[in-house]
């Protein structure tokens, strides 16, 4: 079980974690792109991780709401709003949740991922998030319905999602930014599938 206060403690994890690879993410950016892709996700994660506070006691549908509006009007760029909207959707299924287990997570996930591809227009295979996002959402998927709990489930999509950003390396662009460079984004590797499985090991490591 994930509880609210366990939410809190997560949502402040993952902007730390950003803030830490800030430059890392700009880098792989700048490689295929406009290079803020850092920089845009640490100033959205670091006014979500300001809200925090004020976010105690409430039930984990408002927190995941408050992260995604926030990420919405703070962050420029594509991945402020897909992000944003990933987290609102995800906590509209979540309302008056104050605690989630791992069939919750999917149902969670599952919303989040409409939310990017409504919002994108982008599928599995395009070189963005979503290639980390979908293979870790299949990967929980199958092992929850295989009876195992959420640590594993986790672990398994932490593992799909980290071949899914090696993936993005042998892939070309053909949606966002780095679709303007076409083939010339083969062998590098998409930020925004970078900052999601980030998302996913902080997750792993606070279960
Ligand atoms: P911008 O592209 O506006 O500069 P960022 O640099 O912050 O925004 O984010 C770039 C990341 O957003 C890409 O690495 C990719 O993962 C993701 N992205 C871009 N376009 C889409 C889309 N249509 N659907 C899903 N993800 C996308
Ligand atoms: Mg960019």
């Amino acid at each position: 079980m994930i509880t609210n206060d366990k939410t809190i403690e997560i949502l402040k994890a993952i902007a730390d974690r950003i803030e830490e690879q800030k430059d890392y993410l700009t880098e792989l950016d700048n490689e295929i792109a406009d290079g803020d892709h850092g920089v845009n996700m640490a100033k959205g994660f670091n006014a979500v991780a300001a809200k925090l506070p004020s976010m105690a006691g409430k039930d984990i549908g408002f927190m995941l709401k408050t992260t995604g509006m926030t990420l919405v009007s703070t962050v420029g760029g594509s991945a402020g709003p897909l992000y944003g909207t990933a987290f609102m959707k995800a906590g509209a299924v979540m309302k008056d949740k104050m605690e989630i287990d791992g069939s919750d997570l999917i149902t969670a996930l599952e919303a989040a991922i409409g939310g990017i591809k409504m919002r994108g227009k982008a599928t599995t295979g395009e070189k963005t998030m979503l290639d980390a996002i979908c293979p870790a959402y299949d990967a929980m998927k199958a092992s929850i319905g295989d009876g195992e709990d959420m640590k594993t489930a986790v672990g398994k999509a932490v593992e799909a999602a980290r071949a899914g950003v090696e993936y993005t390396k042998t892939i070309k662009a053909t949606k966002g930014r780095a679709s303007y460079i076409g083939d010339r984004s083969i062998g590098h590797q998409d930020p925004g599938a970078t900052s999601s499985l980030y998302m996913f090991e902080v997750l792993l490591e606070h279960i």
